[in-house]
């Protein structure tokens, strides 16, 4: 894994029009992700991890409206929407939970390969655009005569293994996987993760791993970095932050899954939900629901910060940082 950043956001947010104002679903985002990694980025539902992933291609429903994404040189927040849809593919790839919402029901896969490759790459031919597809199709587990099939003649974790070969056939340096797993049952799901580990090793491929579930993350991610209420509160080495949690909200998604040495037994459920993104409590999000809130925590909004001596470990939490380290709540 490289020491600089591939991409690096800074004090990112991004809000939803609505009608009588704007949602503010990612607030002051700061995150780095490097060269050969797997981030996952977890959450609850509604903690804006696919707003974020989603803001880092421009894609809409979100406006961005404070902060910068240096990504190759430039600032994808400021670039013209004709230079973004030269970087959407090209450099960085997008797998959907359901990758039908992406792929043309009428187009069949060799059509979208070869189109996605010539579009991006206009001196190759036809046929050589055919044989760049048909290896890549069998190099991610599918018969090379199986690529003039249409989507709906492919199963699910299949469809999903065509939307990591339309990234790659361009040699995408970064792969943004929203949920990619989250459709798919376990054996199918497994499969899929061993194969993203293998390409990552292969093709040295960047991916940010969008996922509510931890245990997707701990099978794959080389680091983690967890969202609640729009904004980073966490972030370590995957090993790190199963071992040595820092954020009482990380606390609780970790206690909430369920553990073969607890037998199942003792399943901790978190009290309360995610706040309202237009009703947002003032100081810390998380205090209406932390069991370790204190008085500073409802009036002053702590920022994220490294934690003394563990390396790459970060939090947002006044058990770490002093109150004088916040931003006080408007
Ligand atoms: Fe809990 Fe306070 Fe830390 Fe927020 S800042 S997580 S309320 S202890």
């Amino acid at each position: 894994m490289s020491t600089e950043p591939l991409l690096s956001i800074r004090d990112l947010s991004v809000q939803y029009p609505i009608r009588n104002g704007e949602v503010r679903a990612v607030r002051g985002v700061d995150l780095d992700i490097y060269k050969g990694e797997v981030l996952g980025l977890v959450g609850e539902s509604g903690c804006g991890k696919s707003t974020l992933g989603k803001a880092i291609l421009r894609m809409p429903p979100g406006v961005i409206t404070e902060g910068s994404i240096q990504f190759g040189g430039s600032d994808l927040a400021r670039l013209s929407e004709e230079e973004m849809r030269k970087i959407r593919g090209s450099r960085i790839g997008m797998v959907f939970q359901d990758p039908m919402t992406s792929l043309n029901p009428i187009q069949s896969i060799v059509d979208h390969l070869t189109e996605t490759i010539r579009t991006h790459q206009p001196d190759t031919s036809k046929s050589q655009a055919r044989e760049i597809a048909e290896t890549l199709v069998d190099r991610l587990g599918i018969r090379a005569s199986r690529i003039d099939d249409y989507p709906h003649q492919f199963s699910g974790g299949m469809r999903q293994r065509i939307m990591i070969a339309l990234a790659l056939a361009l040699n995408a340096d970064l792969v943004i996987a929203d949920e990619p797993t989250t459709a798919l049952d376990v054996i199918v799901e497994a499969q899929f993760l061993d194969l993203l580990r293998v390409l990552k090793e292969e093709f040295n491929l960047t991916i940010i791993l969008i996922t509510h579930n931890i245990g997707v993350v701990a099978e794959i991610a080389d680091r983690v970095a967890v969202m609640y209420g729009g904004t980073i509160v966490e972030v370590a080495p995957v090993l790190e932050l199963f071992g040595s949690t820092k954020h009482p909200y990380t606390r609780g998604l970790l206690q909430s899954v369920p553990s073969i040495e607890r037998g199942g037994r003792d399943l901790y459920r978190m009290e309360g939900s995610p706040p309202s993104l237009l009703d947002m409590p003032p100081g810390c999000s998380f205090n209406p629901r932390c069991p370790e809130a204190m008085p500073v925590c409802s009036e002053t909004e702590p920022r994220l910060l490294p934690i003394e001596g563990d390396a790459g470990h970060l939090a947002a939490c006044f058990l770490y940082h002093r109150a004088r380290e916040g931003r006080v709540s408007t």
